[in-house]
This record gives C-alpha cells, sequence and structure tokens, in this order.
C-alpha cells in the first residue's frame, strides 16, 4: 500500500517538474526572443527546451529524494512508535537521536528526558546492577556484538522494573561506530512469576527456609568444590515430642511455633550456614569449616542453645527441645543423601540416650536406629495386649530402716527378654505410646494401691507429660476412676522437664497439691540443679540422683553438698531421698549426712506386688539400719 503510493508521487513529482524546467526555461526563450532576436527559428528551441528538461529533471529528482526520505522517516515512525518496545538511537557522545514514546511506560518519564540529558538511560538502572551494565555498555564499544541484558531500573516513581534490554552498537559507510540503538521490554510480570516458580521449587512455603531440594543442591556443590576438599557438618534437628504438640495444641498451633523457630534459626545463622527444613518437625543444618567433632559439638549446642528461650504464641509460652545428630564430611561420608541420612540415624541415637540431646554418627548407629523401630513395634503390641507390669521399690526411712512407700516402676518381658524402662520409655515418649503406657500403669498401681492402703505409691511422669494441658484431670480421672486415693499418690517430674517447662510444670504442680497428690523432684543433681526450682515449685520430695550418691566417695565435695542439701530440705519442709544406694559404705555415708530417706538395691530391689506383700507379711522390709 505504501510502496505503490509510493511510486505514484514519483511519477508526478516528474512530470511536474520535467514540465516546470521546461516552462521556465521556454520562458526566458521566449524573452529573449522577444527582446533580443525578434525572430523565431525552430532550431533556436532545440538546447532551451533540452536545457529545460534537464533543470526539470534535476530540480524533481531532489525533490523526490528529500520525499523519500521524510516518507521513511515517516514510516520508521510509524512502526517504532507503535511498538510496545522501548526503542531508542543513542549518538556516541551519549544524545539520544531518537526515543520512541513507550519509554514513558517503562520508564515513567517522557522522551523529553531522555532528549535532554545525555546518557539519560545510566541513571535509571538500579544501583545494585550499575556494575553488570557498565560492563555491558563497556563490552557494546568494545565488541560491537548485539547483546540482551537482564537488569533492573528504578522509575520516575522509584519502583523496581526488570526490563529486557537488547542493545547493539550503529556504524556509519566507513565503519566507524556513531551511536547504539537499543529495544527495551518491561518484563518485571515474567521475572517475578519465575522468581516465584524459583522459590516454590527451593523453599519451603511454611517457613521460608531452604527446603530438601536446595539443601541436597548446596551440600554437592560443597562436596564438589573443585579439587578442595571441604570438612563441614551435617546436623539434623529433630523436635522432641512435637507430634504431642500437634495432636493436644492442633496444626496451626504447631505451624506457628515452626514458624518462629525457623525465624530464630535464621536469626542464628552468620556466614555460610545454610538452616533447611527438611520436613515436619525436622531441620537440617549445614557448617562449613568443621575440623573437628569438637567445632561440631560446639556448634549443635549452640543451635539447641537457641531452643532454650521460651517461644511466644498466642499469648502463651512455649518451651520446646529437640535432639540434634551430626554427621560429618569427608569423615562420615561425602554424598550429600548418606551425609544427611547419617545424621538423622545420629539424632536417633540422641533421643535413645535419655539425656544427651546431641548424637554423632557412626556405624553402628545404624543398629540403634533400627532397634528403636523394633521396640516402637513390640511395645504397640504389647500395650494391645496390656502385658506392662509394675514392679515396686520400697523407700526406706533411714533413721529406723522403716518402710514409707514403694516407687512403681515399669516392667516389660517380652518372650524371655527384660527390656529396660531406659530403652523403651523414651521410645514410648517419641513414638507417642506414653500416654497409653501411662494410663495402663497408673491403673495398675491403682488397683494395688487399694491393698497397701497404708503405703504411699511414687509414680513416674514423663516428660512429655507435662505439656498436656488436661494433665491433672487426666491422671486424677484414672485415680478416682479405680476409687483410689490422691493423697496415697506421689507424682515424680524430673529435673530435665524443669529445664524445658518450668511454668507448665509449676501450674501443673501446685493443681496436684491442690487435688490431694504429693509431689517430688527425682533425679536431683543431674540437670542443672537449680535452686529456682526448689524455691519457686511445690515439692514435698527431692530424690538425689542414685550417680550422686555412687560418686560422693571420690569426691569430697560431694559429701559437703550433700549436707547442704539435706539441712536445706529439712528447713524448707521437704523430705530429701537418696537414691541407687548400693553399699554400706554409701548407706552410712547418706544416714550420717543427714538424708531421711532411701531407696536402692541394697535396702531392697525393685520386686513384683506380690513378692512384697510376702515381705511385708513375713515383716522383712523392715530393715536392719
Ligand atoms: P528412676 O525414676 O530414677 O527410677 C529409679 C531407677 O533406679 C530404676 O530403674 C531402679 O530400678 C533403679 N535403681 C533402684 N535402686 C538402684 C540401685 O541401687 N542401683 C542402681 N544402679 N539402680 C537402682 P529402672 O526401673 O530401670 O527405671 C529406669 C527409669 O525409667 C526410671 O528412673 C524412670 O525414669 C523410668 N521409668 C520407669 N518406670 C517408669 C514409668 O512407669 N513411667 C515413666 N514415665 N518412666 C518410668
Ligand atoms: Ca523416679
Ligand atoms: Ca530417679
Amino acid at each position: 500500500m505504501y510502496q505503490l503510493n509510493f511510486v505514484r508521487r514519483h511519477r508526478w513529482i516528474y512530470l511536474r517538474f520535467t514540465l516546470l524546467g521546461l516552462a521556465i526555461v521556454w520562458f526566458f526563450f521566449a524573452l529573449q526572443l522577444i527582446f533580443v532576436l525578434k525572430k523565431f527559428q525552430p532550431e533556436f528551441a532545440v538546447v532551451p527546451s533540452l536545457l529545460g528538461f534537464c533543470i526539470g529533471v534535476l530540480l524533481a529528482s531532489v525533490v523526490a529524494l528529500r520525499e523519500e526520505v521524510k516518507q521513511r522517516n515517516l514510516l520508521f515512525r510509524a512502526v517504532a512508535d507503535f511498538a510496545q518496545e522501548f526503542t531508542y538511537f543513542r549518538r556516541i557522545d551519549g544524545h539520544y537521536e531518537y526515543v520512541s514514546p513507550a519509554c514513558k511506560q517503562l520508564t515513567g518519564f517522557a522522551p523529553a528526558a531522555f532528549y535532554q540529558q545525555p546518557n539519560f538511560m545510566d541513571q535509571l538502572i538500579h544501583p545494585d546492577d550499575r556494575e553488570p551494565w557498565k560492563k555491558h555498555v563497556h563490552r557494546m564499544h568494545t565488541e560491537g556484538l548485539p547483546e540482551v541484558l537482564r537488569i533492573r531500573i528504578l522509575n520516575s516513581q522509584g519502583e523496581v522494573r526488570w526490563i529486557s534490554h537488547l542493545c547493539s552498537d550503529v556504524s556509519d559507510d566507513r565503519g566507524k561506530v556513531i551511536g547504539v540503538r537499543s529495544t527495551n521490554l518491561d518484563v518485571t510480570e515474567q521475572v517475578l512469576y519465575e522468581q516465584r516458580l524459583q522459590r516454590l521449587a527451593d523453599y519451603d512455603p511454611l517457613t521460608d527456609l531452604p527446603n530438601r531440594r536446595m539443601l541436597i543442591q548446596t551440600i554437592e556443590e560443597l562436596v564438589h568444590d573443585g579439587e578442595n576438599v571441604h570438612k563441614f557438618a551435617v546436623l539434623f534437628l529433630d523436635l522432641d515430642h512435637f507430634k504431642h504438640l500437634n495432636d493436644t495444641h492442633g496444626h496451626t498451633f504447631g505451624d506457628e511455633l515452626l514458624i518462629a523457630l525457623a525465624a530464630r534459626l535464621r536469626e542464628y545463622r552468620t556466614g555460610e550456614i545454610m538452616v533447611s527444613r527438611f520436613g515436619g518437625d525436622e531441620f537440617v543444618i549445614v557448617v562449613p569449616n568443621i575440623e573437628s567433632v569438637v567445632d561440631a559439638a560446639k556448634c549443635a549446642k549452640e543451635i539447641l542453645k537457641q531452643l532454650e528461650h521460651p517461644f511466644a504464641i498466642r499469648n502463651q509460652r512455649f518451651f520446646i527441645t529437640g535432639s540434634i545428630g551430626v554427621s560429618l564430611c569427608p569423615h562420615d561420608s561425602n554424598q550429600p543423601e548418606e551425609l544427611i541420612k547419617n545424621a538423622d540415624v545420629a539424632m536417633y541415637r540422641a533421643k535413645l540416650d535419655g539425656r544427651a540431646t546431641i548424637g554423632f554418627y557412626s556405624r553402628d548407629l545404624v543398629q540403634n536406629a533400627a532397634d528403636f523401630l523394633d521396640i516402637e513395634t513390640r511395645l504397640r503390641d504389647a500395650l494391645d495386649k496390656n502385658d506392662l507390669r509394675l514392679h515396686y521399690q520400697p523407700r526406706i526411712r533411714l533413721s529406723d530402716g522403716m518402710m514409707v512407700g514403694v516407687e512403681a516402676l515399669a516392667r516389660w518381658q517380652n518372650g524371655d527378654e527384660w527390656i529396660s524402662p531406659a530403652r523403651f520409655i523414651p521410645v514410648a515418649e517419641e513414638s507417642g505410646l506414653i500416654d497409653r503406657l501411662t494410663e495402663q500403669l497408673l491403673r495398675q498401681a491403682a488397683i494395688q494401691s487399694l491393698r497397701w492402703p497404708n503405703l504411699h505409691i511414687s509414680f513416674n511422669l514423663s516428660g512429655r507429660q507435662i505439656l498436656r494441658r488436661d494433665l491433672c484431670d487426666w491422671i486424677h480421672g484414672i485415680i478416682r476412676q479405680v476409687g483410689a486415693s490422691p493423697d496415697q499418690f506421689e507424682l515424680e517430674v524430673t529435673e530435665g522437664i524443669l529445664m524445658n517447662a518450668k511454668q507448665d510444670a509449676a501450674t501443673h504442680l501446685n493443681t496436684f497439691k491442690q487435688m490431694g497428690y504429693r509431689v517430688a523432684l527425682d533425679d536431683f543433681g543431674t540437670g542443672f540443679s537449680s535452686l529456682s526450682y526448689l524455691r519457686d515449685l511445690p515439692f514435698d520430695v527431692i530424690k538425689l540422683d542414685g550417680s550422686f550418691v555412687r560418686g560422693m566417695h571420690d569426691n569430697a565435695k560431694d559429701g559437703a553438698i550433700v549436707r547442704a542439701v539435706a539441712t536445706l530440705c529439712r528447713e524448707a519442709g521437704m523430705e530429701l531421698v537418696a537414691e541407687g544406694i548400693e553399699t554400706e559404705q554409701q548407706l552410712a555415708t547418706v544416714s550420717a549426712l543427714g538424708v531421711g530417706e532411701g531407696q536402692g538395691y541394697l535396702l531392697a530391689r525393685p520386686m513384683p506386688a506380690s513378692d512384697l506383700d510376702e515381705l511385708v507379711r513375713q515383716g522383712k522390709l523392715i530393715t536392719t539400719l
């Protein structure tokens, strides 16, 4: 369409200007005839006609050329102005020769802003992208190859926009660079979409921490970093009793806790440490430049320290604890998947090992993890069949050897094998079977208490039960259901529990006391043994841990401490029980130090209720002290 129009115009221009040329020359020729020659001869007309024709053609060519340039210019603008891309041509001195109107939409600035300021585009580049931009401009001028660059600009409102910037230089006929041409497309939406996709692929949507995929990729990069052998640790953090928390408070609550924990871990992360969420309540932390097991242990401790302060969720203070398993590269493996698996196995050991919260990988750990699963399966079966029993270990008043009570201890015989509570209680806690176990055993103890109306029965509560909001009502319900009396029961909680949930423990213990139960602090001396526990919590009884009693003879200070604790308990109206008395010497020492009561193999072993009945009947349980 445009082409046809153009040709028709050309013909018309040539015709017009040829006639014009002829007319002008003929006009002067006519004047010459009239005023100079005064006579006409036809051959005189040849030269003026040719001359007129040539002048006409010449004029026509000039005008046609100008018209063509104008038309082409218009055509270029018609296309460039209409394009969505922001296009420009910048001379080598920085001045803009052409800027398409689309620049307004992309940059917020009208073309005039570009025309007025040389190199205006440079000013729009995002500060963080200036370096790559400078390099790009430099490459353009040195190499002269077209280049596409994705870069951020700040528009007139100060907003960040992503552009796809295509650019190449323009040379004249002699090959001299005279400027730069460029088209720019707004790709902000696309980039944001890609970033969102990338984030979904690499990050956990709940906590916004790197996910398993990115974790493995990071470990892979660390392992295969050229020639260097990197030493680093993989720490597998698993929260204790998280499932229980989810069950009692709901999953949204659990989610909020995970988010809060992730924020805390993120804060802790320094340098190149990577914190990722592996799944559920599991977090994997990769710590580069770890030279030794000691370094790794320090780091794991630091992380556990992050959990020590309570989490505030829905105006409630909440304590959580966790266990960490550690594997080291290249010592334990140099394969990402295997390093994580090994750290996981090590974490299992941390959980199995009652009080330890940090475990290290070694080959035999694989066996421990398998054990855990095996015990869980068999324990479930035992609970279904109500196979667990209680044995009772007498507690003796040291002044006269009288039995004042018994401690109920879980016993499980699986086939010919006796499985120790030290093995199955942690499994029950972690697998969520502990509530069923407690319920079955407490019922047995309550029934037994009816047969021993004059004996106190101490019953152990597990750490995770302190997290139950309904703990007191639940325990009380079982006791009442059987028709037993609360004042015959003493509930033992360990120091370990208090470390993690002192506030909850305080509430529960006070309620128990109001309901008529006695409460005892178990394993005193093994944890932090904080005096504030004794001051702030309403304990009737303190049980000094067996390990403490055992160590007493090797360490002179221990004697002084036991004496001090005995005095403290007496003055504060609490009973002190020494656990794990195995020798006459230990018995003599604790008695001499003023400890009121004792428990241990020397005095009496844990035994089935029937054996105890028999002993009591024979009057044998009043020991000869
Ligand atoms: P614990 O509460 O400190 O119980 C005392 C442990 O010391 C018992 O181990 C007992 O058999 C043992 N013991 C008593 N006298 C001596 C002694 O003279 N020397 C030595 N070396 N040990 C002595 P047991 O029965 O193996 O129980 C281990 C732990 O398992 C208990 O420690 C308690 O924390 C837990 N446990 C036992 N039964 C239950 C239960 O029904 N529920 C809960 N939640 N935990 C329980
Ligand atoms: Ca106990
Ligand atoms: Ca104990």
